[in-house]
């Protein structure tokens, strides 16, 4: 029998990468990860982007969905230094006239503020998350009959829904269709799609139950965690290692790719059978990200006390306006009003920037490959709800889609999803099969984020992918909520 140097080596060390390598040594295996750039994370990346002890995120800032994860949740990163910190307001949705949408852990205390529509706010959320941990066993991973159907029935027949059919369904106050705008526009598409509901849900319910924590020092702190757990298990991480080409992977029984088919075409190109290969290339990428760093002078001096005392805000107005933002991304328009998530970790963590000082970290979509400097059209749409917004910056940096995929080769264009998330896409991704992960050659594994659940840091793709590769390969069983 051949001899391996690995049970598995992991290409790549997004969240992804690292859960399934987690994972997989967990189930007391040998593994291996290989990482291009010289610093380990993927999207959970920090670093001082503006001036000497501003430390910004380079991706992903706030983690509803780490916080949720089935998986992430379950690892001891505590004790391997991960401290999470939560804002006493996780969304902040600023309006006209320093009025403010907002989602608090109190499903009460938010609906309060959503006038006519305080019964109506609380008879959807108070089930959802009273249920959420059944709901969230069945949803986020590949597609499979429930285990809990009148649960899953209950979110899905919600969540299938377009956001624009959803507000007209059951609100009518203009915060309570702000809010829900904002929370839509994470998804990246138009919010008359179908299942743009779906993410809302999932992040207002995260709101209600687990809360959007920042990590203390940035997500960087999350990416280090998952590394010293992977080092206590005695796996290994080998940086600097960019993988070109099937031949430079160490001899190993599972291979797993935390990356994107765009990279895994050109990797094995002939070596896939040419129906997967046909597969793989009529994969959709969404819209990509324009995102600003900034080093402030003092915080982010927004109208509406609320907004001051949020980790994350959805910048954009109304839903009409949101909604415009995302049709026009969409068509190819850079749009004049963006719609902007921004969060504001310095309020909260005293590490992110010299004393008295702040951080903020901003995005808005636009479309794929994009060159367009929206650098003006996010700061004016800021000075709308922070008068004097301008006044405070130090320093700035910025990053155009385009580039976000030379600084992450898994960032097609700027889509930070590894592709789009509509119905077609969401579960059958890369391709519709009932174990998506699995590729047509033997032992070899997609784990990135272009697997079911998705975008966003919260390691399902790389803990389902490495479980499909446990039961395959060497008949073990894992699951994470035995152990
Ligand atoms: C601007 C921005 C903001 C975001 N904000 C949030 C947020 O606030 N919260 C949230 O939950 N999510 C957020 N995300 C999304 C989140 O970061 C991604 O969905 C997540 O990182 C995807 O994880 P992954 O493991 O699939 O891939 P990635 O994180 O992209 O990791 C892939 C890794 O593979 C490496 N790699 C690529 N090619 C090769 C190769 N050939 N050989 C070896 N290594 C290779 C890359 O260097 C990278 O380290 C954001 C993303 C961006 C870009």
């Amino acid at each position: 029998m051949m001899s391996h140097e690995y049970d598995a080596v992991i290409i790549g060390s997004g969240p992804n990468g690292l859960a399934a390598a987690i994972t997989m040594a967990m189930a007391e295996l040998s593994v291996l990860v290989l990482e291009a750039k010289d610093t380990i994370g993927g999207g959970m990346r920090s670093a001082e982007l503006t001036e000497p002890g501003f430390i910004h995120d380079i991706c992903s800032a706030v983690h509803p969905l780490a916080a949720a994860s089935p998986f992430l949740r379950r690892l001891p990163l505590e004790k391997h230094g991960l401290q999470w910190i939560y804002p006493p307001i996780a969304a902040a949705h600023p309006l006209e006239n320093a009025d403010t949408a907002a989602l608090k852990q109190s499903i009460q205390t938010t609906a309060k503020a959503l006038g006519e529509d305080r019964e109506a706010y609380i008879r959807i959320f108070e089930p959802l998350v009273n249920d959420w941990e059944k709901i969230a066993s069945d949803i986020l991973g590949p597609l499979r009959i429930p285990y809990y159907i009148p649960e899953a029935l209950r979110f899905g027949l919600k969540a299938i829904q377009s956001a624009d059919s959803f507000v007209g369904r059951y609100f009518s106050n203009e915060k309570a269709r702000a809010l829900f705008a904002g929370m839509a526009a994470h998804s990246m598409l138009p919010l008359d799609k179908a299942i743009t509901s779906a993410i809302a849900l999932v992040l207002m319910i995260q709101g209600h139950s687990h809360g959007w924590p920042i990590p203390k020092g940035g997500s960087q702190s999350i990416a280090n965690a998952m590394e010293s757990m992977i080092l206590s298990l005695g796996g290994k991480i080998e940086r600097n290692i960019k993988l070109e080409s099937p031949g430079e992977i160490p001899s190993s029984k599972a291979v797993l790719f935390d990356l994107t088919p765009k990279q895994i075409l050109k990797i094995y190109n002939d070596a896939l059978p040419d129906r997967y290969r046909r597969q793989l290339s009529k994969y959709r990428y969404g819209p990509g990200t324009f995102k600003i760093d900034w080093a402030l002078s003092e915080a982010i001096p927004f109208k509406a006390e609320e907004c001051r005392e949020a980790g994350t805000l959805h910048v954009g107005g109304s839903f009409e306006e949101i909604a415009k933002s995302e049709e026009q991304v969409w068509h190819g328009i850079a749009p004049e009003k963006p719609y902007i998530i921004l969060v504001q970790p310095s309020l909260f963590d005293s590490t992110r920037a010299p004393e008295g000082r702040h951080t903020a970290w901003a995005y808005c979509h636009l479309p794929n490959g994009s060159e367009t400097d929206m650098t003006d059209r996010i700061q004016d749409q800021i000075e709308r709800f922070a008068p004097g917004f301008k006044d405070t910056i130090i320093a700035k940096h910025t990053i155009s889609p385009a580039a976000f995929e030379s600084y992450n080769p898994n960032y097609i264009g700027g889509d930070i999803n590894g592709g789009v998330q509509d119905l077609g896409q969401l579960f059958f991704r890369p391709v519709p099969s009932l174990s998506p992960y699995r590729m047509p050659l033997k032992g070899h594994y997609i784990c990135s984020s272009s697997t079911p659940p998705g975008g966003g840091v919260h390691g399902m793709c790389g803990y389902h992918a490495a479980r499909r590769a446990l039961k395959d390969i060497f008949d073990i069983h894992f699951d994470i909520s035995k152990t």
